[in-house]
């Protein structure tokens, strides 16, 4: 398996070092940016398995580049801040970060709730199937429920595809529209909710007694498995 890589974004030159020779050291690989505006960019040409963002950069900062981030991408981000005040007012605003540092912090702590995310996902993408009821064959573009065979559209199967990747996860209608489409089609949140509502029919014949698709108002949506 290749080493995964996690993408460092710090200002400050000898914190950024640090972290990269003991996440090095532990066996990932790592590339840095030092400005707030190069993020994005820089994610959307190679996306990182995990991404270690400073919360005050220059340029954009931490919340913003988190925020557009979940726009179009599940990577899973640690936020480093270097207030521990902070940490409850970034929680409050449920920017889908995964886990949140306050600096100064020791590197070895950094490096082991790396590996925490990294063990967590990994397990969700193992006990997939088992656990949720459903086994996703990518190649066919194949989604089974309870052991059927759902017959899904392509844009059916995506949205699917997505929304099983994290079982619990809130998607907005914009992430889900931006994963589904090149970002130039023309459409509207409305064709998600029709996706969502023939999604929810296909899996009522099967399960006719759970709810498995949840409006979450004014949001999105997000599966729910028991
Ligand atoms: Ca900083």
């Amino acid at each position: 398996m290749p080493a995964k890589e996690i993408l460092i974004v710090e200002d400050e030159p000898k914190i950024a070092q640090l972290l990269s020779d003991y996440l090095q050291a532990a066996s990932f690989q790592t590339r840095w940016l030092d400005h707030g505006d190069r993020v994005i960019d820089s994610i959307q040409h190679a996306t990182p398995d995990l991404l270690l963002l400073d919360l005050m950069l220059p340029g954009k900062d931490g919340l913003t580049i988190c925020q557009e981030l979940r726009r179009f991408s599940d990577l899973p981000v640690i936020m480093v801040t270097a207030r521990v005040e902070e940490i409850d007012r970034l929680l409050g605003l449920e920017l889908g970060a995964d886990d949140y540092i306050c600096k100064p912090f020791s590197p070895r702590e950094v490096v082991a709730r790396v590996k925490v995310i990294f063990r967590r996902l990994d397990c969700l993408i193992n006990q997939a199937s088992p656990k949720t009821g459903f086994t996703v064959d990518e190649e066919r573009m194949q989604i089974r429920c309870a052991g059927q065979p759902l017959d899904l559209t392509p844009n059916e199967y995506r949205l699917l595809a997505i929304l099983l990747k994290r079982p619990g996860r809130v998607y907005s209608r914009d992430a889900l529209l931006d994963q589904l489409y090149d970002t130039d089609h023309d459409v509207s949140d409305r064709s998600i909710d029709s996706h969502i509502k023939n999604l929810r029919k296909k899996l009522a014949a099967i399960k006719p007694d759970q709810t498995l698709i949840h409006s979450i108002y004014g949001v999105g949506y997000k599966l729910e498995v028991e």
